[in-house]
């Protein structure tokens, strides 16, 4: 027998389990048998598209509570562990972002709903268990199996364990029941019934306990909505995406005909920490004819929708579909796109239906749905129709259909002008004739709005027009013809001096309390871009 130190986040992390930061204790049991269900599924994958010899006849979920000895068991016969995955998977966080993950944590003492968002998973148990045995043996494998133990401080045992089935089982010693005032027991046949309800009903293998199936099983984006309640859907989400705040919309979808395919979307109510990060999760579950197939598909979802979360269930798919073959598939292809066009055209009608929501979605999510204007030009319009900006017109940011509205007797053009903050750009000498002449600016501050605006030549037939750029034809004369007079003299000083930096120096009406300011020309890169490119360098 070994005893191993748990990595150092790992035990921070247990540290805040044991103290139980968290008032629902209840969700440990939804932790593992989420877990035991991905084992179950793993194993079943495993059997199916790497040939692995398993028997998967029965592949099941089972719970055991023993109120005397105060243990309560989870048992599944699904893909198991080696003893070197034990190490590596109960041992420490291989998660990236660890170390936001707990500074997010000690947070949560105050906004505990924020442990959800990072699934701390199989350590849960640690709030109501003041000792975990795990034991485990991996399909595939023979002889022997692994047990682990810990009493959750910084350290637990690992050994090898003789007899051992295919599959994990975790016994949890549960705290003794008078260090809390809880009106319930962990063993309390009602108990467990009620969570598995709550919490884990849609899961797809069954959850027995004795001869009883505590489950329904039934995959809810196979039912209708009317016969779902929000409950449902959101403890499902919840499965799925890892996020304990309700989702902001839910949305079904089910095609018949030559592809059949049923999908559950789900708009989180808040951005993930990490949805400008690289290597985040991102892409929907896939399943084939309600078999799980893979996690995070790319290629259902294109990255600017990244933070949509569900699962696509196509029935037509071979179950060996590998990553590979999806990037190409037609069908993926095709899903793709009325995935893209329905989650777009739900954002369209909330903005009518539910203003307040569509707001909290634009703020969450829409410098990610801005992205989409660089890489779907066929999205442009859909695209460009749920998106709001803010500008000059007041403190509340505003559509491009509002501001056409807006638009004042003879202007022909979209004005907008970007920049690092809205205090900036609201103080830039480029500015200061458009205010005094009464035309609304749309103010673009997000790094994207800078590339963007290049992608869009117009909107409703009137182009977008940077009024940082070129001659802006405010008063109908042009600014070039403005005539010199007077200060042919100051002009040519300021070009003889200024030489090589700039290439012309002209009067402009555009300024009313600035001396000067600095133009490109129309078709040259934003001042914004061009710091953009310099600071990385090119
Ligand atoms: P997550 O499920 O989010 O990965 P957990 O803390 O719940 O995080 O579990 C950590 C890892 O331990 C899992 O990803 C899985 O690889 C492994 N694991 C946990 N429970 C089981 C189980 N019952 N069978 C097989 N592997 C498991
Ligand atoms: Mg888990």
């Amino acid at each position: 027998m070994e005893t191993l130190e748990f990595q150092a986040e790992a035990r921070q992390l247990l540290q805040l389990m044991v103290h139980s930061i968290y008032s629902n204790k209840d969700i440990f049991l939804r932790e593992l048998i989420s877990n035991a269900s991905d084992a179950l599924d793993k194993l079943r994958l495993a059997k199916l598209q790497d040939g692995l010899e398993a028997d998967t006849s029965d592949l099941h979920i089972e719970i055991e509570a023993d109120t005397e000895a105060r243990t309560l068991t989870v048992r599944d016969n699904g893909i198991g562990m080696t003893r070197d995955e034990v190490v590596e998977l109960i041992g420490t966080i291989a998660k990236s972002g660890t170390a936001e993950l707990l500074t997010k944590l000690k947070e949560a003492k105050e906004s505990p709903e924020l442990i959800g968002q990072f699934g701390v998973g199989f350590y849960s148990t640690f709030m109501v268990a003041d000792k975990v045995t795990l034991v485990t043996r991996k399909a595939g494998t023979e002889g022997h199996g692994t047990r682990w133990e810990s009493e959750g401080a910084g350290t637990y045992t690992i050994d090898d364990a003789p007899d051992v089935p295919i599959g994990t089982t975790i016994t949890l010693h549960l705290r003794p029941k008078d260090e809390d005032d809880a009106l319930y027991d962990y063993t309390d046949e009602w108990k467990i019934k009620e969570i598995v309800k709550r919490y884990s009903d849609f899961i797809s293998f069954p959850i027995r306990k004795g001869d009883e199936v505590l489950n329904s099983q039934k995959a809810l984006w196979a039912r209708p909505r009317s016969e779902v309640t929000d409950e449902e859907y959101h403890q499902f989400y919840r499965h799925i995406s890892h996020d304990w705040t309700d989702p902001l919309e839910i949305i079904n979808m089910k095609a018949e005909g030559t592809f059949e395919y049923e999908a559950l979307l789900f708009i989180p109510s808040r951005a993930p920490h990490d949805l400008f990060q690289r290597d985040a999760r991102r892409g929907l579950q896939l399943f084939v004819k309600r078999v799980f197939i893979m996690d995070d598909s790319k290629e259902l979802i294109p990255d600017y929708l990244r933070f949509v979360k569900g699962v696509v269930d196509a029935a037509d798919l071979s179950l060996n579909i590998s990553r590979e073959i999806l990037q190409q598939d037609r069908h993926i292809q095709m899903i793709r796109r009325r995935l893209v066009k329905k989650v777009l055209s739900t954002i369209k009608d909330l903005m009518s239906s539910n203003p307040e929501k569509y707001a909290t979605f634009w703020r969450e999510f829409g410098r990610a749905v801005k992205e989409g204007l660089l890489s779907e030009p066929d999205n442009h319009k859909p695209i460009l129709e749920i998106a709001s900006f803010a500008t000059t017109h007041g403190s509340e940011p505003t559509t491009l259909a509002a501001y056409v509205e807006r638009m004042k007797e003879g202007q022909e053009e979209i004005y907008f002008l970007t920049g690092e903050s809205r205090s900036q750009v609201e103080n830039s000498p480029h500015m200061e004739a458009f205010q005094a002449e009464g035309y609304e600016v749309l103010i673009l501050t997000d790094p994207v709005d800078e590339i963007w605006v290049d992608a869009v030549p117009e909107w409703d037939g009137k182009k977008l027009r940077s009024i940082a750029r070129g001659a802006v034809d405010l008063k109908k004369d042009e600014e070039e013809k403005e005539p010199e007079g007077d200060f042919g003299p100051l002009l040519g000083f300021l070009k003889e001096k200024l030489d090589e930096r700039v290439k012309e120096v002209r009067l402009s009406h555009r300024l009313t309390t600035s001396a000067a300011c600095l133009v490109s020309d129309a078709d040259d890169i934003t001042p914004a871009l061009e710091k953009m490119y310099r600071a990385m360098g090119q």
